[in-house]
């Protein structure tokens, strides 16, 4: 089922700071596959929990294998537990803010503490644009949009 894309930088759901999953069941299964069927249709790299309108601590994102290879990826409770001091200016977008880009400076490399759809703990590192992806996407879950960080001028495309 594709979801409904919240949008808007003021938009309350999009400003809310998530809370924690606690209950790995069959729904959120099944939420995860909406949001993972949401993220392909829409062509997004990741999608949030609250970009569907459901505040609770989920991202996915459809993590890059090799250069030609994707696969989507939940992670729910993500905490990022170790970055790199290495940091890359580059530029993004949102599914939930169309037609804005702007570069924003993250860490190259992250570890990540998060659980799986079973509810099983797992650290993974990660780094280029699924390190980036990651970050963007948890930044969702505490109300943060890639607007807030921007460095420089926003780019606008229709
Ligand atoms: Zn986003």
């Amino acid at each position: 089922m594709i979801l409904e894309i919240q949008t808007g930088t003021d938009n309350p759901i999009l400003r809310k700071k998530s809370t924690a999953i606690s209950k790995f069941d069959k729904k959120l299964k099944k939420f995860v596959k909406d949001m993972t069927e949401t993220m392909l249709k829409k062509d997004g790299l990741g999608l949030a929990a609250p970009q569907v309108g459901v505040n609770e601590r989920l991202v996915i994102v459809n993590f890059r294998l090799d250069s030609k290879n994707f696969r989507p990826t939940a992670f729910l409770n993500p905490e990022i537990i170790e970055k790199s001091l290495t940091t890359e200016s580059i530029e993004e977008g949102c599914l939930s803010l169309p037609g804005i880009f702007g570069k924003v400076s993250r860490p190259v490399q992250i570890s990540l503490k998060f659980c799986d759809e079973n509810g099983a703990n797992r650290i993974l590192a990660l780094d280029g644009i699924n390190a980036r992806a990651a970050q963007h996407e948890i930044d969702h879950l505490d109300g943060i949009l890639f607007v807030d960080k921007v460095e420089g001028e926003m780019r606008k495309e229709k």
